[in-house]
């Protein structure tokens, strides 16, 4: 190919990035990757870089799998698209469908594919308003999400997301949905105790629902643990107080799994993890393990039952693409054969957590968790008052991304949190490479805001 300054011209000055400014690409150029193995990128320069971020949170049986293409390249010749709108259907779509129902927890037996995460958090919006209409509660159409939550892009995922940077832009949220504060104990929780935190902030559900009247709120949506918004673990009391405060007021809980599930937090879904039963799951990512684009909608029967009853005027083009269900059948039986969500819970993760945790010793590290594969640091100047930096947020974690991609790991950052969610299949001495780079990163980091 090009010489690597050629091609960070071209993209410099036709492609927009996503989440970036223009001044960052024209400065410093992007790195330009051009393969991959395992949890191994490589640019085009021949460096190999560590994904610690599995690509976008979702590459989770690692890069580079033939299994994946072939099943792609024999689908694609087979019948390479076929819609699933009206009365048709096609092997790929029915199959998936029904493996998703198989794993998924409780009554969840149903599934709308989309193509990914944001539409299908769309369809979400549409079809809780669309269930309570057809209950003859068509009032009942308020969606209360968390501040600091991420649902998507779209105009519907980005509403229900509680990032006011993405408000901001494009006239955000649409009508109809609220927002309470996150349970970040670790930067809020002041003198309670995580557990006293996780209850007092699940409660401000309760106080919002009051607050609008039960009888106008449709759904509750949260991801399990947050992730775009930091890897922030919630304390143990918050999801079961959450579900208590739903089943009380009837209101349906959507759990975004795009992130959680199929394996992140060693089980299937994160929803697991933290003991909820939603009515309503929202999958993408590692579904495929981003090698197609694909999401879903997965739904209780109840709900399948009254949307079923009506004509739901909704659907993508590729909701259901036949390549796209083969590559995530795939995918899915390389979890379940290489025991992947095992090698989660009793290898990578347990790992992970002990090399990661050694991370708070380091003077500029406040707080460091793990759950499963996922896990953040929170940095600080002053870890006993937990302190932000004097500059502008952000400003931190942005040297300290920069320090570990000059070290050949990707670690992203959030603000002033740096985030891991590395492929599932990375070994112990894969995490020891990657922590060590991390903590010479953090000494860089130090060094560098000292100067
Ligand atoms: N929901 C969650 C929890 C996510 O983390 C993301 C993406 O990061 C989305 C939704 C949006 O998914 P997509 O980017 O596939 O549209």
């Amino acid at each position: 190919h090009l010489p690597t300054t050629e091609l960070q011209a071209i993209d410099a000055a036709h492609h927009m990035h996503p989440f970036t400014t223009g001044k960052e690409i024209n400065e410093n150029g992007a790195r330009i990757i051009t393969s991959a193995k395992g949890v191994w990128l490589k640019d085009s320069e021949g460096q190999e870089i560590l994904d610690g971020m599995a690509g976008l949170w979702c590459v989770n049986i690692g890069y580079g799998r033939p299994e994946i293409a072939d099943v792609a390249a024999r689908q694609m010749r087979e019948l390479p698209f076929y819609n699933t709108f009206f009365q048709t259907s096609h092997v790929p779509a029915l199959m998936l469908a029904k493996k998703l129902a198989e794993l998924a927890p409780g009554d969840l037996n149903h599934v709308f594919f989309a193509n990914g995460g944001s539409d299908a958090n769309d369809t979400n919006i549409r079809m809780v308003r669309t269930y309570w209409a057809e209950k003859d509660q068509p009032e009942r159409d308020v969606i209360i999400s968390r501040w600091n939550g991420y649902h998507g892009s779209t105009i519907g995922g980005a509403s229900l997301g509680g990032m006011k940077g993405m408000h901001a832009q494009g006239g955000l949220p649409i009508p109809g949905i609220e927002f309470i504060d996150e349970p970040n104990w670790w930067a809020e929780g002041g003198d309670q105790t995580p557990e006293e935190f996780g209850l007092a902030r699940a409660r401000q559900l309760e106080e919002k629902i009051k607050e609008i009247g039960p009888e106008k709120v449709a759904a509750f949506i949260g991801e399990p643990i947050q992730g775009a918004g930091g890897v922030i673990i919630p304390p143990a009391t918050y999801w079961p107080e959450i579900q208590r405060i739903c089943d009380k007021y009837g209101i349906l809980l959507i759990a975004d799994e795009v992130i959680c599930g199929f394996g992140r937090t060693g089980n299937w879904f994160g929803s697991q993890t933290m003991g909820i039963k939603p009515d309503i799951m929202t999958v993408a990512k590692g579904l495929s393990a981003g090698y197609v684009p694909i999401g879903a909608s997965i739904v209780s029967d109840e709900i399948a039952k009254v949307i079923g009853d009506t004509e739901f005027n909704h659907g993508y083009t590729y909701s259901g693409h036949p390549v796209a269900c083969a590559v995530a059948l795939e995918n899915l039986r390389i979890l379940e054969e290489e025991n992947v969500l095992e090698h989660v819970r009793n290898v990578a993760g347990p790992h992970l957590k002990k090399r990661w945790e050694e991370l708070a010793e380091h003077p500029l590290v406040g707080e460091a968790r793990v759950e499963g594969l996922m896990g953040s640091i929170a940095l600080t100047p002053d870890k006993a008052t937990r302190a932000p930096f004097a500059a502008d947020a952000g400003t931190v974690g942005y040297i300290c991304r920069e320090r570990c991609f000059a070290n050949n790991i990707v670690m992203r950052h959030v603000g002033d949190r740096m985030v891991i969610a590395p492929p599932l299949v990375i070994t112990c001495e894969e995490i020891d490479i990657f922590v060590d780079r991390a903590r010479k990163s953090l000494d860089e980091c130090l060094e560098k805001i000292r100067a």
